[in-house]
Formats: structure tokens, sequence, C-alpha cells
């Protein structure tokens, strides 16, 4: 079943890279997310010029070890929005400068078959870094966040992504932590706030996606 299922998924991921590269993106198709790092490190890397970098929160980067792998590299300022060592102010002045970097990462809660990106987010840091500042943008996207169309996508993100999403932050209340549904709520702390929907990558290039032949994140 997981050979088949693999062989199922790579025919969609070439599909859906297809769709994205008509739509100006450049991509790339791992079967492992140890290879998404590979291919960042190999491929990526060497065609940008990069002394800064930062990241948007994405379950699937962090286990995807590029950000280590940043964090590391001597020439590289890598701003990170997310060490937990710092206060929430300092890490929103962070989320500021990072808008700036010229390279920056993050994950996408869904990919459509068409070759767009939808996002759904809380303070607005991830999908405004992948709308305008940075130079170039990477996203690593799981094969579980191919969906039809954006109406699909939206769908997912609201019934799934979101109330998943809120569930995994400590101490939070929204109400979908306790039904696992979304209420279309009025909470302080929502995380449901700026939808963005990618069509194409402007200017032509500066977003790269790397499809992975696995379920990953949220
Ligand atoms: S709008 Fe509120 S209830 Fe709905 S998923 Fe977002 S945080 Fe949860």
């Amino acid at each position: 079943m997981t050979e088949l299922a693999t062989s199922f998924w790579r025919k969609r991921l070439e599909q859906c890279a297809d769709a994205l590269t008509a739509n100006n993106f450049t991509v790339f198709i791992a079967d492992r997310l140890s290879e998404a790092e590979a291919i960042f490190r190999k491929q990526i890397l060497k065609d940008i010029k990069v002394s800064s970098a930062s990241w948007g929160d994405s379950i699937t980067l962090k286990d995807s070890g590029i950000l280590e792998f940043l964090k590391s590299a001597p020439e590289i300022d890598f701003i990170d929005t997310f060490d937990p060592g710092i206060t929430r102010e300092e890490s929103m002045e962070l989320r500021r400068r990072a808008l700036l970097v010229d390279l920056f990462l993050t994950g996408s809660n869904a990919v459509t078959e068409d070759g767009c990106l939808v996002n759904l987010d809380m303070v607005g840091n991830r999908v405004g870094g992948l709308t305008f500042g940075p130079h170039h943008v990477v996203l690593v996207i799981g094969r579980n966040k191919i969906v039809e169309d954006v109406e699909a996508a939206m769908e997912r993100i609201k019934r799934f992504a979101a109330p998943m999403n809120a569930i995994r932050h400590e101490g939070w209340k929204t109400p979908c932590v306790k039904t696992s549904f979304c209420m279309d709520c009025q909470s302080p702390q929502r995380i449901c706030n700026t939808w963005t929907v990618t069509q194409k990558s402007y200017p032509k290039g500066r977003i790269r996606v790397i499809l992975v032949n696995e379920e990953l994140g949220l």
C-alpha cells in the first residue's frame, strides 16, 4: 500500500508541479522531507545570493532540518522570529524585520491542483513575507495540502488546519480548541484573520516550492 500510495501521489505531485510552474513558481519534487533539505541546499541556495533569512511558522519547515542548517551558516544573518527565549514584543519586532530579509521560508495551508497557494494567517507575517518584501521565498509543502480548487482549500483550512493550529497553541482558548470545529469566533486569540490566494509568483521564480511526497504539517 505504501508503494502504491507513493506512486499515486507522485503523479498528483507532478501534475500540481506543472500547474505551479505555469503560474510562474519554480517547483521541485522530493520523495522525502530529508530530500527537501538536500534540494534546498544543493539546488536552491546555490542559485541565489543570501545574506539574511527568516521564516514564518510551519511545522513542515521545522521538521525539515532547513532551519538548523540556516542557523548554523556563518554567512547568513538568521532572524529567528519564533525563538522560545524571547518575549512576544521581541518576536513581533523580529517579524517586522523578517519582511525585509533576502530569503523567507514557510509552508502553505493548501495548494490547489491548478497551482495556487491558499493561506490563512493570524498575525500576517507569514502571508506578508510570502507576498512582498523578501527577495526569495521558499515553501515546503506536503502532499496532503493538495486540494482541487480555492473553495476546497478554504474548506480544508477552516474545517481542519485552523482548529488544529489553534489546538497546538498551548493555553489557547478559542472555541475551536474545545469543539474542534470553527465557530467563526470573536476571540482576541482568533488565529483566522487574513486570507491570501497566491495565484502566480511575481516576479516569475521569486517563490520556489518544494512539494514532498509525504503527509506533513497541518
Ligand atoms: S475563527 Fe476562531 S473558532 Fe474558527 S478556527 Fe479560527 S480561531 Fe478557531
